[in-house]
């Protein structure tokens, strides 16, 4: 729990004007300020916010609050969580009230595993643009994807060498301990021994709802039988599969303009989706679909859409989907990739006008599914 002092201080640094200039371009209209509404879509600027009455208001689509459920609001992000932020970013100290040892050990661990997936994130990126193995097998291999440079970044991925111990070695150098290391997933430990877990892959951070690096997936590049496609982060403080969704950290604001949330299979699903400007969709990362992870789509829309390959295993996984997202309330749609396509292929094939338009016309109600398929 924050404290009550630390609550106070956040409280009097607080200036609507700066918080929320930070997400909305505003201009000064006599004693208020005004922008386009970022909740809505709108060519003339109807937000106006008020630093007299430190309340926003847009004219357009009615939303108002203050700083606090603006941040809440426009980021989904909880109460603490907000103030978390806030304090950061007016550089105040959180001072916490009690705190079992459990809590807070929980909480350094969860600390540690955040600092150094975020170490390893930037080592395999370097690894990826710097290193001529990275750019002769990792590259080339997402350009053979049709991923542009821009999206490669953006998305943060990256390239993990085949020597068996190029990370561990950094890593150790960086004093990282041999059990949080072998906890993060991206060392094992072979014969008390320890050595990278993602030799030779393409790496795909997964992002926290703010953006932080939870965990990641690593997809295997030469062709071996043995090997498994994707190697994911084992479970542990920070990497949660089942509240995972692949991408909602920049799908976010696009799904809650566009009120609607596409949901696809994979990684690189997701990847091309954005590429081509489709920016609303996430993945459920390989699992099947949990209440949780239904949940935080809740959060930002109602509307789901289901875009899965149309063979057998992807319908099956579309229905099991479909009914969990029904009792949680969501109006649900589906929508089937024909043609042995999934969405990454898809998208590529007929470009983003083309994708979008089908996805409007192939939806189905689940009702009209159900009764199809079932
Ligand atoms: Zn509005």
């Amino acid at each position: 729990m924050i404290s009550q002092n630390t609550i106070q201080q956040i409280l009097g640094r607080l200036d609507i004007i700066d918080v929320i200039g930070g997400f909305v371009k505003l201009k000064r209209r006599g004693s208020n300020y005004l922008g386009l509404c970022p909740f809505h879509n709108e060519k003339t600027p109807s937000f106006t916010v008020s630093p007299a009455k430190e309340l926003y208001k847009c004219f357009g689509c009615g939303r108002s609050g203050n700083a606090i459920s603006f941040i809440m609001e426009h980021e989904k992000y909880s109460y603490v969580d907000t103030l978390k932020w806030l304090a950061a970013r007016y550089g105040i100290e959180i001072e916490e009230t009690f705190q079992s040892d459990e809590q807070r050990q929980t909480q350094l661990a969860a600390d540690s595993l955040f600092i150094i997936n975020q170490f390893a994130r930037d080592f395999f990126v370097k690894q990826l643009f710097e290193t001529e193995e990275g750019r002769d097998m990792g590259l080339s291999y997402f350009k053979e994807r049709g991923f542009r440079e821009e999206i490669i970044n953006r998305f943060q991925l990256g390239y993990s060498p085949e020597q068996r111990d190029a990370f561990t070695k950094e890593a150790v150098a960086k004093q990282y301990s041999a059990e949080l290391l072998v906890k993060t997933g991206l060392v094992v430990n072979r014969n008390d021994q320890l050595m990278d877990n993602y030799r030779g892959r393409v790496i795909f951070p997964v992002h926290n709802h703010s953006g932080k690096v939870v965990g990641f997936g690593a997809r295997i590049l030469k062709g071996n039988d043995k090997a498994p496609k994707y190697i994911n982060t084992p479970e542990n403080e920070i990497y949660i599969k089942s509240k995972i969704l692949y991408g909602s950290y920049f799908a976010r604001q696009a799904i809650d303009k566009a009120d609607e949330c596409l949901l696809v299979e994979g990684y690189t699903d997701v990847v091309s989706l954005h590429q081509a400007g489709i920016e609303n969709a996430v993945a459920s990362g390989g699992t099947s679909l949990t209440p949780d992870q239904l949940r935080l789509i809740k959060k930002y829309t109602n509307n789901l859409t289901i875009v899965y390959d149309g063979d057998t295993a992807g319908v099956k996984a579309a229905l099991r989907g479909l009914d969990l997202a029904l009792e949680e309330g969501l109006n649900v749609k589906l929508v089937l990739i024909p043609d042995n396509e999934d969405p990454d292929s898809y998208v590529n094939k007929v470009g983003a006008g083309k994708f979008k338009e089908f996805v409007q016309k192939s939806k189905k109600t689940s009702s009209c599914f159900s009764l199809r398929w079932l």
